[in-house]
């Protein structure tokens, strides 16, 4: 039987339906939400992603202020003018994309941010307080592949997790996440550095894959049943120059084998967005 297709776009929606709401309670106690993007250069990819934050935050109803600095942009304009959001009481999140020019030290910037307005949670204090279970924000991907996990009813709770990816903003922390108590999973993830890769998605009930390789995760690798969330995003170009996204799953194939699956685009980038948004409603109320 093939696999239930995760309609991600229509769980974001919903939740942004009641961010807005709540935006629209904080309003009449005179608190405008107000998420600062800072953008360096014009890199396509990262003009598109501001855009889609951009467009998020006016149909929630919060302020968003587009402040893009010129690729060749030295460091310290950039730390000028984080200093000054940090400041400023009418901003409560503070989103710089990434990646920076190769000329700006990206860790020194993440640690600018005021860790209060820091709603990418890419601060090492906001990791730092994920990592020990203690509250704070939670990084926006992650905290969308525990909501798309909760919204479908997934099994989590003694569940085999095996994540593919490391990285600081999904495959670390997500790995965390779902290793508290709360989400009482056991978890492995693989990485370059895996020997026979598949033996271990094999075992998943969970398989999240955020590798940012195109086909890496065939049907043969996947555990009829399983829950498959597919995080990669990559461009493929086509015919006549154009291009189209893939995730990291071949789509077809593991939709014969899957329980559940995640399409690319519609999946979790969505997501992503939705809990940005969450964050930012968050920072504004204080909590
Ligand atoms: P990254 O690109 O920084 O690192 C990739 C990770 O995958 C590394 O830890 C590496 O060890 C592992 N990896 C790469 N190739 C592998 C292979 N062949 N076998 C095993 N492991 C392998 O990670 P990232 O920034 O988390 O991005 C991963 C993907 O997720 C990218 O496609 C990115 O575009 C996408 N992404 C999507 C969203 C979203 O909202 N949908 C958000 C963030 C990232």
């Amino acid at each position: 039987m093939a696999a239930i297709v995760i309609d991600g776009k229509a769980i974001a929606a919903k939740l942004l339906e009641d961010v807005r709401l709540r935006v629209a309670e904080l309003k009449k106690t005179g608190v405008l939400p107000c998420l600062a993007v800072i953008l360096v250069g014009e890199d396509p990819g990262s003009v598109s992603y501001v855009k889609a934050k951009q467009k998020a935050l006016t149909e929630a109803g919060m302020d968003g202020w587009d402040l893009t600095l010129h690729e060749t942009a030295p460091e310290a304009e950039l730390h000028t003018l984080i200093a000054r959001l940090n400041a400023d009481e009418r901003v409560h999140g503070i989103l710089v994309q990434l990646p920076l020019p190769a000329h700006i030290n990206e860790d020194r910037i993440i640690r600018a941010i005021d860790p209060h307005k820091d709603v990418d949670c890419f601060h090492p204090l906001s990791m730092g307080k994920l990592l020990m279970g203690q509250p704070g924000f939670l990084p926006c991907t992650p905290h969308g592949v525990l909501v798309l996990l909760k919204e479908m009813k997934i099994p989590v709770s003694g569940s085999q997790v095996v994540i593919v990816g490391r990285s600081n903003i999904v495959g670390k922390p997500l790995a965390m996440l779902l290793a508290r108590k709360e989400y009482n999973a056991t978890v492995t993830i693989c990485h370059t550095g895996t020997k026979d890769l598949a033996s271990y998605t094999r075992m998943a009930d969970i398989l999240i894959a955020a590798a940012g390789s195109p086909g890496l995760i065939t049907g043969d690798m996947i555990k009829p049943g399983a829950a498959v969330i597919d995080v990669g995003v990559n461009a493929i170009i086509g015919t006549h120059l154009h291009s189209h996204l893939v995730g990291d799953v071949l789509f077809d194939e593991a939709q014969e084998t899957a329980g559940w699956i995640t399409p690319v685009p519609g999946g979790v980038g969505p997501m992503t967005i939705a809990m940005l948004m969450h964050n930012v409603l968050h920072a504004a109320e204080g909590k």
